[in-house]
């Protein structure tokens, strides 16, 4: 068994700046062998130790600049983060996008709702008829008309939601 991994450093982080803080900039290659075989905790151990170093740099005054864009998916990661790891979420092994999708495989085909936007708008399905149900806050919305906007409607029904805050803001 033996293991590799690289950090990769963003190009406005200087090379300096790693060499200080001792931040391999090349990749790490680890190979066991008869008398070092526990290369699992080994790898551990070392990824540990880089995740340290990072974290003393980050401490720096040195600023670290983002684009628009880095700035955006920055943002989008923590609020995503933090909407996962809120205990009033109701269900958050839903907080996903993907993981919602996947359980709208047996909407009835008959209702004038399309599964992609009930799941962006954080809604599972249930199971049963159009019943579907908030993963963030828990609120079910069912027979639904064919004018009605998933957005609208959870709105209207829990403005309060986090995750339609967030999303849609106030
Ligand atoms: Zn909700």
């Amino acid at each position: 068994m033996r293991y590799g991994f690289l950090v990769k450093a963003s190009e406005d982080v200087p090379v300096e700046l790693l060499e200080e803080y001792e931040i391999p900039a090349g990749p790490v290659i680890y190979r066991g062998s008869e008398d070092k075989t526990d290369v699992a905790r080994h790898f551990v151990e070392s990824i540990v130790e880089v995740a340290r170093k990072i974290e003393s740099l980050m401490k720096t005054n040195i600023p670290i600049i983002m684009t628009e864009g880095e700035e955006k998916t920055h943002q989008e990661c923590t609020e995503f983060y933090r909407i996962r790891s809120n205990p009033t979420v109701v269900n958050p092994k839903f907080s996903s996008f993907s993981s919602r999708f996947k359980t709208f495989k047996l909407f009835p085909s008959n209702t004038s709702q399309n599964k992609y936007t009930l799941s962006e708008c954080g809604l599972k399905y249930s199971g049963l008829d159009d019943v579907v149900e908030c993963f963030c806050c828990g609120l079910i919305l069912h027979n639904w008309e064919r004018l009605d906007d998933p957005w609208i409607e959870h709105c209207r029904f829990n403005p309060r939601c986090l995750y339609v805050l967030l999303m849609k803001g106030n």
